[in-house]
């Protein structure tokens, strides 16, 4: 699962996915990051929020008020894709962040509490996410709570968030009682073990079976009403829409913004990040799905696509200060950037040195040769770069689009 993947090519690029989490404080986001950082082979022993032990939550103060403050960026492999891991905040205080964040991700997951659905931060958040145009899938997590149920997380979702829900899954067992889901694409059972970890699969338990096909007719109505194409496979022979047919239906759905997929489960137990998982490399854009950067040269209006072998533009959204140095944490957009190029920052005039290429995993900096567009990446060398600076190539420069100015902050009760 650790294998490097190597980023040089147009088609390892459709296997990257820069992805946030968002979600209202204790809707469960640091423990879905650490599940996902869990089962994805990269730290090998579970953390919990509650002992301050989790690897995203790393700064003390954070740990100390239980709120994700810092957004940190994690790398991390799942079925042959990269998936960089951009924890944005959830506490409606940091906004800034969260609209930095936003900037360089291309897709998200949506953490909603599964006894609280939609609450007013998650509804900030979205509306942000909507206008930085970022698909997102929904996770409803804490399905073991007392209270959970997921129909009534979804109609707030319907109601409040106003995209189109298209629930693909429905849990099995209630409460204290969950221990799986069906999966109604593919139309098969995944059960948890106790402890959670790799799921078992099979077919439908007999007595969920009319449910799952009312569901799964649900889910074809739905999706034939937003996107009337689909029609035609339903009026194939036997009347049923292929599997195929109906992911690549929900992933178009997904990257319009029409609908947004519902995956359910419960991180704390650690069931349900698999399915998530399989879900953000299924329905989620790789830096090739999204339109091409904007930004400004001498009153020009230019344009940058993920392109490896276009000119090197990049835009840092973080600056850490850590023992390994001063780390700007970039999003490269365009070209490609190798240990030891210069980099340019318009705003300021300055021409620096990158001596270092880092990829930040949990808890640890992996020293790389280069980065190409698509990839988040932190670099050492620069003084100058901001949170919000350009770094480009001074043969082709360029300011990248400044940021989306926020609506005002939505208060919370
Ligand atoms: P964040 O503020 O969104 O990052 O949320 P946390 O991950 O810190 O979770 C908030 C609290 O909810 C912590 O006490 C977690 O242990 C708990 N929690 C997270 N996921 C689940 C879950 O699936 N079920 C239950 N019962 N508790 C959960």
């Amino acid at each position: 699962m650790r294998a490097e993947l190597h980023l040089d090519s147009l088609n390892s690029l459709a296997a990257v996915r820069n992805l946030g989490i968002l979600a209202h404080v204790d809707a469960g986001k640091t423990t879905v990051t650490e599940r996902i950082l869990f089962t994805t082979g990269t730290i090998h022993k579970r953390g919990e929020v509650h002992d301050g032990t989790t690897v995203t939550d790393f700064d003390p103060q954070e740990r100390d008020r239980g709120i994700t403050i810092f957004a940190a960026a994690v790398s991390c492999v799942w079925d042959g894709h990269r998936v960089n891991l951009i924890d944005t905040p959830g506490h409606v205080d940091f906004t800034d962040e969260v609209e930095r964040s936003l900037r360089v991700l291309d897709g998200a997951i949506a953490v909603f509490d599964a006894v609280a659905g939609v609450e007013p931060q998650s509804e900030s958040v979205w509306r942000r996410a909507d206008r930085h145009g970022v698909p997102r899938i929904a996770f409803v997590n804490k399905l073991d709570r007392a209270g959970a149920a997921l129909d009534s997380a979804v109609e707030s979702i319907r109601a409040r968030l106003h995209p189109a829900p298209l629930v693909v899954q429905l849990p099995i067992g209630a409460e204290d009682a969950f221990t799986g889901v069906v999966d109604l694409v593919r139309m098969r059972a995944l059960v948890w073990p106790d402890g959670g970890g790799t799921a078992v699969t099979g077919p439908v338990p007999d007595g969920l079976r009319p449910e799952a096909e009312r569901r799964r007719r649900a889910l074809e109505e739905t999706v034939a009403a937003l996107h009337p194409a689909a029609l035609e496979e339903f009026c194939a022979p036997g009347g049923r829409v292929s599997d195929g047919t109906l992911r690549t239906v929900l992933r178009e759905l997904t990257l319009t913004g029409e609908g947004v997929v519902v995956l359910c489960g419960s991180a704390y137990r650690n069931r349900g990040i698999e399915p998530l998982l399989d879900a953000v490399v299924a329905y989620l854009p790789s830096p090739l799905d999204v339109p091409a950067v904007r930004g400004t040269h001498q009153g020009a209006e230019l344009r940058r696509a993920a392109d490896p072998e276009g000119p090197f533009a990049a835009l840092a959204f973080k600056v850490t200060a850590t023992a390994t140095g001063r780390l700007t944490h970039v999003r490269v957009y365009s070209g490609t950037i190798e240990k030891g190029d210069t980099v340019w920052d318009p705003a300021t005039g300055r021409t620096e040195r990158v001596a270092r290429i880092l990829r930040v995993m949990a808890g640890r900096h992996e020293p790389v040769g280069r980065a190409v567009a698509g990839d988040i990446v932190a670099v050492v060398g620069p003084k100058s770069a901001r949170p919000g600076s350009t770094l480009c190539t001074p043969d082709a420069p360029l300011l990248l689009e400044p940021p989306v100015v926020p609506d005002p902050v939505v208060s919370v009760a």
